[in-house]
């Protein structure tokens, strides 16, 4: 048997990002956010397309200068972030180090200063923004991200020797839809402007992703003209996006074996190899993940066609990958081919849990991976 497999489609992720570049200003540099999923493939694919790279931990700097060497890291980001993170982001020079409170700025400042540099940092601000519909919201409430808006322009307006500040960076939610998105960097970027005289502003990423319905996706377009506004407002503002899940998700699809099917009080099952240890989002953010069957025809039991919940190998009633899903029959040896995989999924799985084998990974489209299974 074919052990559960990751397709990573790096010729659909191309055109995507090329999609999406294209259909922002060329005034608005698109990042994207390695956390989402640091699959080298998929960074060298991106590397073609996006303006730069946002790295969120030392291992994430480490990975980026092994897989892409010599290209120059476009942000360094996250909370608690250690002295020797720093220092690491000194030694690999980033372009911009986005700083999430005032004793990191000290430090980061005390670092600079002793190798004798001066650091560009944006600082994060916790800016009470509207954001109607977010899936996750960071901002605008008590938070661990970033700082006050009064600290923050206390700092700007006055930063310790050895940093200097050249903008604001926000990354108030994640589930925006683009008018939503707009909005949010147009309030950030007038706020960033009037109070702290902002050269750059990056306004994050949460661009939404609706795995209900796969088809329906950001509307990176009017994303765009809105964005553009948002530059004819601050014709000298650099302004910075950091997307990582709307650009990587759809390029990934986790293919596996149906091993059982059975009715449980009324209910179908159906028992596939691996589970939520290899594909952790469907449990980490409460959905169905959608998937199609490819049958095999094998002559082994199946369901009626009615909804079917599909389930893994763990010994937990959370190992759940789809619930109540309608999908016609399933037979013993068919494959399901789950989509939107290609961020937060193999990289947020717990992993070692029951200690069963890692998955797969390829690259290719999806469906011819499932026609030769097994070949
Ligand atoms: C996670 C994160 C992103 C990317 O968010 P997505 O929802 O994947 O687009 C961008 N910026 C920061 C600071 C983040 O923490």
């Amino acid at each position: 048997m074919t052990r559960p497999t990751y397709v990573y489609d790096l010729a659909a992720l191309a055109t995507h990002a090329a999609a999406v570049r294209a259909a922002l200003p060329e005034r608005v540099e698109l990042l994207y956010a390695v956390k989402a999923n640091p699959d080298p493939g998929m960074l060298r694919t991106l590397a073609a397309t996006v303006d730069g790279f946002e790295a969120a931990s030392r291992g994430e700097l480490r990975h980026l200068a092994a897989v892409l060497p010599g290209r120059r890291v476009a942000a360094f980001a996250g909370p608690g972030k250690t002295d020797a993170d720093l220092s690491a982001a000194l030694a690999a020079d980033v372009h911009r180090v986005h700083v999430e409170s005032a004793a990191e700025l000290h430090r980061l400042a005390a670092l600079a200063r002793a190798a004798g540099r001066t650091v560009d940092v944006l600082l994060r601000v916790n800016l009470p923004v509207a954001t109607p519909g977010a899936v996750l919201v960071m901002g605008g409430q008590a938070s661990p991200f970033g700082l006050d808006p009064p600290e923050a322009v206390r700092l700007a307006a006055d930063p310790p020797h050895g940093v200097r500040v050249r903008g604001v960076h926000a990354h108030l939610a994640s589930g925006l839809d683009a008018p939503t998105a707009a909005g949010v960097a147009r309030e950030v970027t007038d706020w960033a402007v009037r109070q702290v005289r902002a050269e750059e502003v990056n306004v994050g990423g949460g661009m939404a992703v609706d795995y209900r319905r796969p088809e329906h996706r950001f509307d990176w377009p009017s994303y765009g003209r809105l964005l553009g506004e948002v530059c004819d407002a601050h014709p000298t503002v650099r302004l910075r996006i950091e997307p990582g899940r709307a650009v990587a998700v759809y390029c990934g699809s986790y293919v596996t074996e149906v091993i059982d099917v059975k009715r449980s009080r009324g209910q179908w099952f159906v028992i596939v190899a691996g589970g939520t240890h290899h594909l952790r989002t469907p449990a980490a953010k409460g959905h169905s993940q959608p998937f199609v069957v490819v049958p095999q025809g094998g002559g082994g039991p199946r369901t009626d066609g009615g909804p079917v919940t599909v389930v893994g190998q763990l010994c937990t009633p959370k190992d759940v990958l789809a619930r109540d899903a309608e999908s016609g029959p399933i037979a013993v040896g068919d494959l399901l081919v789950f989509g939107m995989a290609g961020a937060y999924a193999w990289n947020i799985s717990h992993r070692d849990f029951l200690l069963h084998d890692p998955p797969d990974f390829t690259t290719g489209d999806p469906l011819a991976v499932a026609r030769n299974w097994g070949r």
